[in-house]
C-alpha cells in the first residue's frame, strides 16, 4: 500500500536518508524505531511531502507521491500527526479539527468524524470552544491526533505520539492506535518509547544513521532485547 524504493532525503546539501526501502501494508501497524538523530522524523517528512526526496520513489496505492503537495498526499489518504503536537493555539478546539478535514467536501461526514473524535475524546468537546493553546499539554496530544484523522486519512504517520504524556495518557493514546488499526486504517508509528510502539505494531523497522539496519516481525525484535539494544544503543 505505502512503498518507499531507495529513497534519500535530507535538509539542503545535508542528506540524512541513505537508500531506505520499506513497505506499510493495508491496515498494518508498522513502528519506525531508531536511536536519536536517526531520521524518523525525516521520514515521516518526506513520506508526507514536508521535505523532498532527493533518490528513489514514494508509493502509495500505485500512485507515484514522490514530487507531490502535501495538499495532494492528504488527499490521497495519508495524514501526518507531527511531533510536539503542533495545534493551532489561537484557534478553538473545534475550528482545529474541521480544519483537519478542509479537504472533505461531505459536510455530513466531516459532522460524524467530529462526533466520532468527541466520542473518543469527550475533553475535546467539553471545551470545543475555547483555543487550542489553553489545553494541557495531553489534551493538545489528543487534539493533534483528533486533527489527524479528520482527514478521514487510510494511513496515519504518527511522530512521537506520547512524547511528555503521563502513563495514563500513554495508555490512552495506545488504546487510540488500536482502534485506528481495527477500523482498517493503517499506521507508521515513529516512538521513542520502543516497548510500547513494539507492543502495537506487527512489524518494525529500525532505522541508524539515516539507513534501515533491521527489519522484522515486532514480536521477533521484541524476543531479542539484546539485539534490539545494540541496535538503539
Ligand atoms: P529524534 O528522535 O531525536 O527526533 P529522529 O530519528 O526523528 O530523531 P530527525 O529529527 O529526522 O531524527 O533528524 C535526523 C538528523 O537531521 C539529525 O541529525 C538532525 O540534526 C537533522 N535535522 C533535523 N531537522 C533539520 C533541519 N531542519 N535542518 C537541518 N538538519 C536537520
Amino acid at each position: 500500500m505505502l512503498e518507499l524504493k531507495g529513497v534519500s532525503a535530507g535538509y539542503g546539501p545535508v542528506e540524512i536518508l541513505r537508500d531506505v526501502s520499506l513497505q506499510v501494508g493495508e491496515a498494518e501497524v508498522v513502528a519506525l524505531v531508531g536511536p536519536n538523530g536517526a531520521g524518523k522524523t525525516t521520514l515521516l517528512k518526506t513520506i508526507s511531502g514536508l521535505i523532498r526526496a532527493t533518490a528513489g520513489n514514494v508509493v502509495y496505492d500505485g500512485q507515484d507521491l514522490t514530487r507531490a503537495s502535501a495538499a495532494v498526499i492528504v488527499g490521497a489518504g495519508i495524514a501526518h500527526c507531527p511531533e510536539e503536537r503542533k495545534v493551532w493555539s489561537h484557534m478553538s478546539v473545534e475550528e482545529n479539527l474541521e480544519l483537519g478535514a478542509y479537504l472533505v467536501r461531505d459536510r455530513g461526514a466531516v459532522r460524524r468524524s467530529l462526533q466520532d473524535i468527541y466520542g473518543e475524546f469527550p475533553v475535546l468537546e467539553e471545551r470545543r470552544t475555547e483555543l487550542a493553546g489553553r489545553l494541557s499539554g495531553g489534551q493538545q496530544q489528543m487534539l493533534a491526533v483528533g486533527r489527524a484523522l479528520m482527514s478521514q486519512p487510510k494511513l496515519v504517520l504518527f511522530d512521537e505520539p506520547s512524547l511528555g504524556l503521563s502513563p495514563i495518557l500513554i495508555r490512552q493514546i495506545a488504546t487510540i492506535v488500536e482502534r485506528i488499526h481495527q477500523r482498517g486504517i493503517a499506521v507508521l508509528l515513529v516512538e521513542q518509547n520502543v516497548d510500547l510502539a513494539l507492543r502495537l505494531a506487527n512489524r518494525a523497522y529500525v532505522l541508524g544513521s539515516g539507513k534501515v539496519v533491521a527489519e522484522d516481525k515486532a514480536s521477533s525484535l521484541r524476543a531479542n532485547p539484546s539485539l534490539l539494544k545494540a541496535y538503539l544503543g
